[in-house]
């Protein structure tokens, strides 16, 4: 089974069509149909390794400042028990443990799935980040779910490569800093070439400014991981910048190469204050 990292950018990406919105939808329509599907998404982001196991997970809108019509989203996919259970064993000895009535199906995960798997009839699991653990481990973690993918799995990390909310510039929708845009390059650079060595992207200069805080960088790692477990690199499948300092960055695994058509379309964006958002 294929594997991705999407870049997500605001939540009205779940309700807008635009050349990233399309490149999942292509991503989505490629891949063999999965047994289910782990999500990674940088909005479950807390102090403890933990794994969605409820039958019918809830949809979350875990954001302010939005349209009521971001609101009324629903994900009614069902959820993954046995997969949950299975993520747990592989994670060991971490210990991660089985949520049957706290999380559910966040708008990093959502946001995707209803262009990518709009039917929402495939299993749905999340597997939080743990806050307190250093990269590597997430790396490292990626690496052990690796062998999900022969048990028809398709694992999804979703965030945003640069994601700085404090320096959002509201007057360039689609476009970025050239910081920005050469920080993806980097994160490109290596995720095409030696996906193992992406944790040392932290050494570089730039890194403070396009990751000041982790949450939406770690997801990456864990497409990294499994990459490098399996002796792939990852394929980009859509790149880009918006309102500056965001890159909506897609990779791919295992996935041959996408005609995601392109043109420039621009996301839409809520004129709302960036701290109000939590996108
Ligand atoms: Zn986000």
């Amino acid at each position: 089974m294929p594997a991705a990292f999407f870049g997500h950018g605001t939540p009205m990406n779940a309700l807008d069509h635009n050349r990233y919105t399309e490149a999942w939808r292509a991503f989505g329509a490629e891949v063999p149909r999965p047994r289910a599907i782990l999500v990674i998404s940088a909005h479950w982001y807390i102090n403890a390794s933990a794994v969605t196991a409820m039958a019918s997970p809830k949809t979350i809108h875990d954001f302010y400042g939005f349209p009521a019509e971001l609101f009324a989203v629903q994900y009614p996919a069902p959820g993954d028990p046995q997969l949950a259970g299975e993520v747990a064993d592989l994670a060991q000895p971490t210990r991660v443990g089985l949520d049957t009535d706290s999380w559910g199906i966040d708008h990093g995960a959502w946001s995707i799935l209803v262009h990518a798997f709009p039917g929402a009839d495939v299993p749905v699991v999340q597997l939080s980040i743990n806050a307190t653990k250093p990269l590597e481990y997430h790396l490292d973690l990626g690496a052990r779910l690796a062998q999900l993918r022969e048990r028809g799995v398709l694992i999804l990390a979703s965030g945003n490569v640069v994601h700085n909310l404090r320096l959002i510039d509201w007057g360039q929708p689609d476009a970025g800093f050239a910081w920005a845009r050469r920080f993806g390059e980097a994160a490109a650079d290596v995720m095409t070439t030696s996906p193992a060595a992406l944790a040392g992207l932290q050494a570089r200069e730039d890194f403070a400014v396009a990751v000041p805080t982790p949450d939406h960088f770690i997801p990456l790692l864990y497409l990294a991981g499994l990459a490098a477990a399996a002796g792939q690199t990852a394929r980009v499948l859509v790149d880009g910048c918006a309102m500056g300092s965001l890159s909506m960055d897609a990779y791919t695994v295992g996935c041959r190469e996408l005609a995601t058509g392109g043109g420039g379309g621009s996301p839409a964006l809520p004129r709302v204050p960036p701290d109000e958002t939590n996108i």
